[in-house]
């Protein structure tokens, strides 16, 4: 097993990986619950009403890790 920078726990790894093949976008896949902005590493929860809004979080929701 090889170390690399990741995310703080395998729940967020998981979720922030968007791997779909029913859905291009992950704001179209009810799966997808973090979109993880690698620009300004900013996290927020998806809200899948159509568009592409979010809640910015602060805290891991299942480790509580501040991110
Ligand atoms: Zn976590
Ligand atoms: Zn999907």
């Amino acid at each position: 097993m090889t170390e690399r920078k990741s995310n703080c726990c395998e729940m967020m790894e998981i979720f922030t990986t968007f791997n779909c093949d029913l859905h291009k976008d992950k704001y179209e896949c009810p799966d997808t619950l973090i979109d993880h902005n690698t620009e300004s590493d900013d996290y927020s929860i998806i809200i899948h009403d159509g568009g592409t809004s979010g809640i910015e979080i602060n805290f891991c929701p299942w480790c509580g890790t501040k991110l």
